[in-house]
């Protein structure tokens, strides 16, 4: 069976590729994604918990089954044994759940995220889905001390840890991830994020622009991205590789602003990409507010340093 890696809000695991992805909702704190195939489920739960409100593994399982209990009694199904495992270096309690579907879940909290996370596996047929769930549960992470990546839908890149996703669109013809960092001090906001989009079917819905991107970006994207980032102007700096593709980097950047000085910068590589025949674009910007009288400017070389970092760990098909 081939296995696709998924990276979503601080989870690495693999799933298999015939599992099609569902749904999804919340940020890192709490959240929910739910795989689906015809014969079984799979979804991940989670939740921060705050050291002083924490509830126990137990105590969550407890209040998970009393309410699985209340359902299952009307539909006369049964629980069966708690069992304890390791899951990404963590205790975890085994739950399993009959109702018109076999259902195995598991509880446990990751003290390095700060997060209860209950797995649910759905099944018909366990003699099947036993290889499929192991190698699930093998594969699962849900901290790590390095980047974090998000991979779905058949890309992935790598981002800080500090990036959280903030904005998200999964619609036919359109992906968009935003991802930010943000850090406001008494004086002085800033602002980082990294804008992931691709635009499915290129070649005919851009039938006259995705075989040159300096075409399209000016064309077609630009006009877009300046609603989300008002006045900025774009030129051509050079050229970069991403996932084996010649790609050219446009950059921009403005000063607005009397009292309080706003600057920002920004990046951008857009490709086409034959392999998926979609068109990847990705923005990075940095964006620094400060009162008049403060000398505090945006420091290019890291910024670049971050860029080169997150277009490098791109792999598009
Ligand atoms: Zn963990
Ligand atoms: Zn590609």
């Amino acid at each position: 069976m081939k296995y696709s890696i998924i990276g979503w809000n601080g989870f690495l695991f693999k799933i298999p590729e015939e599992a099609h992805f569902a749904t999804e909702s919340g940020d890192f704190k709490n959240g929910y994604m739910r795989f689906e195939s015809e014969d079984y489920f799979f979804g991940i739960k989670w939740e921060e918990m705050h050291p002083k409100k924490k509830r126990s593994v137990d105590e969550v399982a407890s209040a998970f089954l009393k309410k699985v209990e209340k359902k299952l009694k009307k539909r006369k199904a049964s629980i069966q044994a708690k069992k304890k495992i390791r899951i990404s270096e963590h205790n975890a309690l085994s739950l399993s759940v009959k109702s018109e579907m076999n259902e195995c879940i598991y509880f446990m909290f990751c003290e390095k995220s700060q997060r209860m996370i209950i797995l649910n596996f759905g099944f018909k047929d366990l003699l099947n889905f036993k290889e499929i769930m192991k190698e699930v549960l093998l594969s699962f992470r849900c901290h790590s001390e390095e980047l974090n990546q998000w991979s779905i839908l058949g890309f992935s890149f790598s981002a800080p840890q500090s990036f959280l996703l903030v904005e998200r669109s999964m619609m036919v013809g359109r992906t968009t991830l935003l991802l930010r960092e943000q850090k406001i001090t008494p004086l002085t906001e800033s602002r980082k994020e990294i804008l992931f989009e691709y635009f499915s079917t290129a070649n005919v819905r851009f039938e006259k622009e995705y075989r040159d991107m300096e075409r399209w970006t000016k064309k077609v994207y630009f006009k877009d991205l300046k609603k989300r980032y008002k006045k900025i102007k774009f030129k051509e700096v050079g050229e970069e590789e991403v996932n084996g593709h010649h790609v050219k980097v446009n950059a921009g950047s403005r000063i607005s602003g009397i009292l309080t000085k706003s600057s920002s910068i920004y990046k951008n590589v857009s490709w086409y990409c034959e392999e998926q025949n979609r068109i990847y674009s990705v923005t990075i910007s940095e964006q620094l507010s400060t009162p008049f009288f403060k000398k505090k400017v945006i420091d290019r070389e890291k910024f670049e340093e971050l860029a080169r970092q997150i277009t490098s760990s791109i792999k598009c098909h």
